[in-house]
């Protein structure tokens, strides 16, 4: 077990990593933070900053110097890094297992070879393989493999032309190609598992999205029991196979009464937001407990949460005179009982950009919604969720 004074490593300075080193702060660790950016959120409160690349291989090992263990909350990291740093120090996720989650081609086969349900898809590496494409598979979505976030690097397709276009667009990048299905709901759970293999899952919370970026979580999320129990079910078959230990996150469509695997994420998830505030446990402390071989925690909800993210759009006020940039009023926020508000200390506020979040939680699960979203309006969100 690894405790304190012991430092840990964090490799990501936005605002995932922001909550993780607040929950090891909690507990009695230190943390240091790579990230290039000089104001990255958790870079702001980390013990220490080191800002350079993630394969700046002296900073590298400056940090397994000192450190005792490392966890990463940036999806992109290099897996040469985490592998690097392996050498000297303990880091949790292992490099295979984000590996796996950093390319939509290696991830999509994963979950094949472990039959868990998935939209069919067709891995393309060259123009040739969209005109082989069965055209079972449109209207399809092309994602690009690597490096997509957010809705970003997709493209709907009709048909194999537009398909062909759009492959185009994004230069030739390897891609892939997946059946647009018809979303009844989209639904994600977060867990936590421990070295001997112990998994501990969050409540399933149910999604929506707004421009690609998720608008807003509800926990529970409106499924049936035997649904619910079947999505941890089948998280937790994922985060077997990838051997994983620390906190892990997966993405779920259901259609039809059926649930289908989107995608992992190798890192606490914003879907998971909720836990901060809602259960006894988050899932930033997971990261923590996991990555330090303690006890996972208690990960009961003792509240029903509504989440909300707040994007930078909500700085820019259109009024007659055109648009002018100004804080929103915060204090609308705080009228509302049972709300709590996060801000990630983010400098310069852009449209898209994750600046915040608030959380209401509530007995009744219709109620955190109703006010969740009646302080949605009131910090200056227009379009319905
Ligand atoms: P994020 O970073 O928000 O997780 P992402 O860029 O990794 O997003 P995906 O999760 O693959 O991308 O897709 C973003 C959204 O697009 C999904 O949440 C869903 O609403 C929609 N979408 C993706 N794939 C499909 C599909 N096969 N059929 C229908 N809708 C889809
Ligand atoms: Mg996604």
């Amino acid at each position: 077990m690894i405790l304190p004074p012991a430092t840990l490593g964090m490799l990501g300075g936005g605002q995932l990593g922001r909550f993780f080193v607040a929950a090891a702060h909690e507990l009695g660790y230190p943390v240091w933070v790579l990230d290039p950016d000089p104001h990255s959120p958790a870079g702001l409160i980390a013990d220490r900053h080191l800002v350079a690349g993630y394969d700046d291989y002296p900073v590298l090992d400056e940090l397994a110097q000192g450190c005792t263990a490392i966890s990463t909350e940036f999806e992109n990291v290099p897996a040469g890094s985490l592998d690097y740093l392996a050498k000297f120090v303990l880091v949790r996720p292992a490099a295979a297992a984000v590996s796996v989650c950093q390319n939509r081609i290696a991830e999509k086969e994963f979950l094949r070879r472990h039959h868990l349900p998935i939209a069919d898809f067709i891995a393309v590496h060259s123009e040739h393989d969209l005109r082989a494409a069965p055209l079972s598979l449109f209207p399809a979505i092309l994602k690009v493999a690597r490096f997509g976030y957010d809705g970003k690097g997709q493209a709907v397709v009709a048909g194999r032309d537009e398909a062909i276009a759009a492959f185009q667009h994004f230069k030739g990048e390897t891609c892939v190609l997946e059946q647009k299905l018809a979303l009844g709901s989209e639904i994600s759970v977060v867990l936590a598992r421990d070295e001997d293999g112990q998994v501990k899952s969050f409540p399933s919370a149910e999604n929506s999205h707004r421009k690609g970026i998720l608008d807003v979580s509800l926990v529970p999320a409106r499924l049936s029991p035997m649904l619910r129990a079947e999505a941890a079910e089948l998280a937790e078959k994922i985060a077997a196979g990838l051997g994983y230990i620390g906190t892990l996150a997966v993405e779920f469509f259901v259609v039809e009464d059926q649930l289908v695997v989107n995608e992992m994420a190798p890192r606490p998830h914003n879907s998971g937001h909720y836990t901060l505030d809602a259960c006894l446990t988050s899932q930033y402390e997971q990261q923590v407990r996991a990555l330090c071989g303690l006890p996972l925690g208690d990960p009961r909800a003792h509240s029903a949460a509504a989440m909300v993210n707040l994007l930078g759009d909500i700085w820019y006020e259109t009024g007659p005179a055109g648009t002018r940039y100004r804080e929103p009023d915060w204090s609308r926020l705080h009228a509302f009982p049972g709300l709590k508000l996060h801000l990630y200390g983010k400098h310069h506020a852009r449209h898209g950009r994750k600046m915040g979040h608030f959380t209401v939680v509530d007995e009744d699960p219709e109620k955190a919604r109703a006010v969740a979203l009646a302080a949605r309006t009131a910090i200056g969100i227009v379009d319905a969720p």
